[in-house]
């Protein structure tokens, strides 16, 4: 993808449709997570034969689908999140983004979606966010979520890929994930219900793996704890992620996270956590890790910290993880040395405040 250069049909060229009906935009205070979207979103169309033509920003607007439509019946949709940050100088960095735009292509493979062209969408997420950079929050924890998905729009009702699909952007300027901040969250070990295994669909981004998810979290709310902590599928032991976070346990002088066994997600920042730890000298195990194991450290004091990682917490800390109904408490339930400073570190350079040894910022 050239743009201007190899588009000989015209499929390729970005247009761009200003609103003239800008919206207010929330106070600082007002922002949650993906409540407000900003003025304009990106949108592409896919059919079968042609490819993905018609790429546009557009004012951001309710999209018209035919009740057939794939995608409310059998779930073929993908999704990705990541964020933009506003510097104090001015400059909006992003973190990582072609690592999203890979995973998102990962998932389209696994869910039979076509891919798309990274490059083609990077262009287009950065002329979205040049068009609504006014919506970027500036205050310390504050950014612009991005989210890229993709649905299947073919009005037919048989199980078989869609012959057509949407793929849009839109931004939400978003606050702190949790409403706790850095503090830690208290976790509930689930061992009824599991998200996925392997094989399935639990590495790919995509709805199902979330709507799975809901029961077990909506019981560990009414529990009093703010996620779950999910095991396998198959042995009901290992440890998979925590809601939808990758987890990190820190068990004496070593830090432990389960392998990418096909169930869990490839994060991003999961990946960028390994990096900066070895970076720093200390060593990371990525492999099977049974519960059994965590509560036979924390019986002998070796488990010291556990925090989960994603794009919109970045780093959340574990205070207490509750095993069927024994509660381990971590680092005296506050957050420890090792999540605080890879926080810090992570924060720092999303925001520009630190140098950037990985060139992880764009
Ligand atoms: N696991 C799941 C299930 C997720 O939804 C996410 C969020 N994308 C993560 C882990 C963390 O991934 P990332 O660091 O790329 O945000």
């Amino acid at each position: 993808y050239r743009q201007g250069e190899d588009d000989r049909v015209g499929l390729n060229k970005i247009t761009v449709e200003l609103t003239t009906e800008p919206k207010k935009k929330p106070e600082n205070s007002q922002l949650s997570f993906g409540k407000y979207f900003t003025d304009h979103m990106f949108i592409m169309d896919y059919d079968a034969g042609v490819g993905w033509h018609d790429p546009r920003i557009v004012p951001y607007q309710p999209i018209s689908l035919d009740p057939a439509a794939k995608v409310f019946h059998y779930g073929q949709t993908v999704f990705e999140g990541m964020k933009a940050y506003r510097t104090p100088e001015g400059p909006v960095l992003l973190f990582r983004p072609y690592k999203n735009l890979q995973r998102l292509n990962r998932s389209n493979a696994r869910l039979s979606i076509p891919s798309i062209d990274e490059n083609l969408v990077m262009d287009a997420l950065k002329q979205l966010i040049q068009v609504d950079k006014d919506w970027i929050p500036d205050e310390q924890g504050t950014s612009l979520y991005i989210r890229p998905f993709v649905i299947s729009t073919q009005a037919t009702l048989g199980v078989s890929p869609s012959e057509k699909y949407m793929f849009m952007i839109i931004l939400s300027p978003v606050g702190s994930y949790y409403e706790e901040g850095i503090n830690p969250v208290n976790i509930y070990v689930e061992s009824e219900y599991v998200r996925a295994v392997t094989g399935g669909i639990g590495n790919a981004k995509t709805g199902g793996n979330y709507a799975a998810g809901l029961k077990a979290q909506q019981e560990a709310t009414e529990k009093g704890y703010s996620q779950v902590l999910w095991l396998d599928g198959v042995h009901r032991k290992y440890i998979e992620e925590v809601g939808s976070m990758n987890v990190f346990f820190k068990v004496g002088d070593k830090v432990l996270t389960p392998a990418l066994n096909g169930s869990i997600l490839d994060g991003v920042t999961r990946d960028s956590v390994i990096r900066l730890l070895k970076h720093w000298n200390i060593t990371v195990e990525e492999r099977t890790i049974s519960i059994d194991e965590l509560v036979a450290a924390y019986r002998e004091g070796t488990l010291e910290e556990a925090f989960g990682t994603g794009t919109a917490a970045v780093i959340s800390p574990i205070g207490e993880l509750n095993w069927q109904g024994d509660k381990l408490t971590l680092n005296g339930g506050n957050t420890g040395p090792l999540a605080a400073r890879i926080y810090d570190f992570m924060t720092g350079l999303q925001r520009g405040l630190q140098e950037d040894p990985f060139g992880w910022i764009e």
